[in-house]
């Protein structure tokens, strides 16, 4: 059997598309411009990249794009007095902390400074325990980018066997929590999982989120499943340099029913969500009602 590819960007494209609608609807109708402030410290190589992909992609669907670059040196007052600033200002609706923060900063202490209905990375711990107890939040976007991608796909996802490999509060944690509210039954596996192939085998839904290169093989999926790799790994294979998830995709597109490429799957999803969150808060901020289709 041969998988269906879930094109993933092309996919992300088409949110980014109903995103840019609700813009246009914001301006034209109530005169609001959303705003995305980003706040970026230090000079991380791969986060400068993801900040200027945001920035872009934020400018490109119509909203305000607010960049704020600090030395790698920065104090944690300074930048919490960032944080305060833009938590105060009306024409800024969602704040992103781009992690990883360096080391003499407390990250958690940072990220819980955000105004939680500005928090479009839905880590503050408001946030976090909204979406436990199934209460309306700000969803991570990555997740809800593999939520999405897997609703447009199955329809209703009601009593499925999904399994989630890993237990990041980033990825794992709110995954596992999005395809319960979805009626899934949901296994979350991790490194001490004492038999992860036998775990596998018994899910409808596999999704991947290790940051081990090609781990998942095709012999531990069951025929027909749908799996989400969410792993984003630099591999060098035959002298270059080539990005891999974790599962390896040969393998599992053979025994799989669907499965997300990478690149070019889970990936796009994550901006394309940011900039969801981002008129969701908006609209949220305004009373006006929230986009459908856009949040969890
Ligand atoms: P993390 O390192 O915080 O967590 C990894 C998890 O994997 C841990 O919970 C750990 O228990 C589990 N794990 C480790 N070894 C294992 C093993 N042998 N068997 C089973 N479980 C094991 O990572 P993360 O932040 O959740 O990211 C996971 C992957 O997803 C990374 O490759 C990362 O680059 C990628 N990622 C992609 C996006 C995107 O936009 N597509 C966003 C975030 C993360």
């Amino acid at each position: 059997m041969a998988a269906n590819i879930i094109d993933g960007k092309a996919f992300a494209a088409k949110v980014r598309e109903q995103v840019k609608g609700h813009v246009d609807r914001l301006k034209e109708e109530h005169n609001i411009t959303p705003g995305l402030a980003v706040v970026l410290v230090g000079e991380d190589p791969a986060s400068q990249v993801y900040v200027r992909s945001k920035g872009k992609q934020t400018v490109e669907v119509g909203m305000n794009s607010y960049e704020h670059k600090m030395d790698a040196d920065t104090s944690e007052a300074d930048l919490l007095a960032v944080v305060e600033k833009l938590n105060n200002d009306p024409t800024v609706h969602g704040i992103l902390v781009q992690l990883p923060l360096p080391k003499h900063l407390d990250e958690d202490l940072i990220i819980n400074s955000i105004s939680p209905a500005k928090d479009v990375d839905g880590f503050h711990i408001s946030n976090v325990g909204l979406l436990g107890t199934g209460q309306k939040s700000m969803v991570p976007c990555t997740p809800l980018g593999c939520l999405m991608m897997l609703r447009d796909y199955h329809g209703s996802l009601s009593g499925m066997d999904a399994v989630v490999i890993g237990r990041s509060n980033i990825v794992g944690k709110p995954m596992a929590q999005l395809l319960l509210g979805d009626s899934c039954t949901v296994t979350i596996a991790h490194s001490r999982t004492k038999d992860l192939p036998d775990v596998v085998r018994r899910a409808d839904i596999v999704v991947a989120a290790v940051g081990r290169p090609e781990m998942v093989p095709g012999d531990w999926i069951k025929e027909g499943a749908t799996v989400i790799d969410v792993g984003i790994n630099r591999i060098e294979r035959d002298g270059k340099n080539k990005l891999v998830g974790d599962v390896d995709f040969a393998s599992c597109a053979e025994r799989a029913g669907a499965i997300t490429p990478v690149p070019g799957g889970v990936g796009p999803m994550t901006i394309a969500c940011l900039l969801a969150n981002t008129v969701t808060a908006c609209c949220r901020a305004n009373n006006l009602a929230e986009p459908e289709g856009l949040t969890a």
